[in-house]
């Protein structure tokens, strides 16, 4: 089985065939298509980010605690902004991972932002990023979400149905502005992936089909209002995807309908003239573990550019400018998340076979993406070089839930012992932003590392936190 196009999702239905060789030597080295680009292992064997040493960072911080490595981070910005034809096409998809720091990053690399909610719009807004540059998705936005969005003047709302046509369009014209607006349609195309990641099936709850007529019943809709002008059209394939081919044809039907509705809108010259944004979504798959291989950016955008020109001169239409949303092939790689071994435990699993579970001090509270998704990750001592023999090794989190599994399926050393500082790469996409209270656990810190600077970006949650809003106190 090709796991590399499957994607990491998949990867523990074929955990015999790539069992990864964590002979002791492998098991001390730190992939660098897994790591952050600025991990580094010292001649004492402690793991060091841009200069600054794990170890230091979680004495000072307490684990568990996410690392990001903000040198990786803004070069993944560069990498897009360089493969998809400048910045402006960019579009950092904010849920992956939000803070005010983030948000001035992505400015600062001159990327636009995707926000999906009123509270990522309000931290967007907060960070002073330049609204003309932040794009609104949402199946279900709110009226007083809209309006905040309108007023605030962001670049643009991607409609997910035709009731939103009606509402924005009413917003908008309430606020006297002309909303740039893309209509989000679902191609029928799905990604090769983990099917909860998969967002372009007909059957389900996002877009609007363009197999039934409804997209285009939405575009003329929307074309109909002076409040709103529709510049483009807008697909999500799914999510770690890694070719351009779901791209190319999602892209390909969807150049189909913008031909049927420049033939459709001839009395509108000024939507036709503006009609002209393909923006494919997000879903840049990266490397989870050592086994698979990142998706070369650069060399899709190629592809795919390519691609759709030809799919456009072949429909005799003009090249529509592509946009992207990436999350996690931006922020993915960039963090580590640091915990510290607890309980350790040798658990019987046949007649003479057992499995080291190996306790953190997290879990599914900083981490949901195995238990929801089967998600896998590669994780390796951080605070020293550890010798013995391989043995079947799972990390387990502090939460009740037997599903509470970090990494399910791993073959480490048997020298790892309580105190030891586990690192877990690929941290940085849909962690901390799907993290919980679960078990009243406090939400770990994010600190950021730059030149062998530390800076703290969030800091760790408290007990009176958790008691804030707790209104019987
Ligand atoms: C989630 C999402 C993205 C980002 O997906 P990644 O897999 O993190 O790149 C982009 N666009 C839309 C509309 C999304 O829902």
């Amino acid at each position: 089985m090709d796991i590399i196009n499957r994607g990491p999702g998949f990867a523990h239905l074929t955990q015999d065939a790539t069992l990864p060789d964590y002979s002791t030597e492998n098991f001390n080295s730190l992939p660098a298509h897994v790591w952050p680009k600025n991990a580094t292992r010292d001649a004492d064997g402690a793991v060091w980010i841009a200069g600054v040493k794990l170890a230091d960072l979680a004495a000072q911080y307490g684990t568990p605690l996410f690392v990001v490595d903000e040198d990786d981070f803004r070069s993944r910005c560069r990498a897009m902004a360089d493969a998809f034809d400048g910045a402006a096409n960019v579009h950092y998809a904010s849920k992956a991972f939000l803070t005010v720091r983030i948000a001035h990053w992505v400015q600062e690399e001159g990327l636009c932002l995707d926000v999906a909610s009123d509270g990522e719009l309000a931290v967007a807004l907060r960070a002073g990023f330049p609204p003309e540059r932040i794009t609104l998705h949402g199946n279900n936005k709110l009226d007083q979400t809209l309006d905040t969005a309108v007023r605030a003047g962001v670049g643009h709302i991607v409609i997910d149905s035709l009731s939103e046509v009606h509402r924005l369009a009413a917003i908008a014209a309430q606020a006297g502005v002309r909303q740039e607006v893309l209509i989000r349609v679902t191609p029928g195309v799905h990604a090769d992936t983990h099917e909860f990641i998969a967002t372009s099936h007909e059957d389900q709850k996002f877009g609007l089909s363009l197999a039934s007529g409804a997209a285009r019943e939405a575009v003329l809709a929307a074309a109909s209002y002076d409040s709103l002008a529709v510049v483009g059209l807008h697909c999500h394939v799914g999510s770690q995807v890694f070719s351009a081919d779901g791209f190319v044809l999602a892209a390909e039907r969807i150049l189909t309908l913008l031909g049927q509705l420049h033939a459709e809108l001839p009395n509108q010259q000024d939507a036709k003239d503006t009609l002209d944004i393909l923006d494919l979504g997000g879903g840049y798959g990266i490397a989870y573990t050592p086994a698979e291989r990142p998706l070369d950016v650069a060399a899709v955008a190629e592809d795919l550019k390519r691609r759709v020109r030809q799919a456009a001169q072949a429909r005799g239409y003009e090249t529509p400018r592509i946009m992207v949303e990436p999350g996690r092939a931006i922020a993915g790689q960039s963090t580590v998340t640091l915990y510290t071994v607890g309980t350790i435990k040798d658990v019987p699993t046949g007649e003479n076979s057992t499995r080291r579970y190996l306790a953190c001090d997290g879990g599914m509270s900083d981490n949901i993406r195995p238990a929801l998704y089967g998600a896998v990750y590669d994780g390796r001592v951080v605070n020293r070089t550890v010798a013995g023999t391989p043995v079947p090794t799972r990390l387990v989190g502090s939460h009740c839930e037997s599903g509470d599994i970090i990494i399910e399926n791993a073959v480490w050393p048997d020298g790892i012992a309580p105190g030891d500082l586990i690192g877990v790469a690929g941290t940085g996409a849909y962690c901390f932003s799907m993290s919980s209270r679960y078990n009243m656990f406090r939400r770990p810190a994010v600190v950021s590392v730059k030149d062998g600077q530390a800076r703290l970006m969030v800091r760790r949650e408290t007990v009176d936190d958790l008691l804030a809003l707790d209104e019987g106190v």
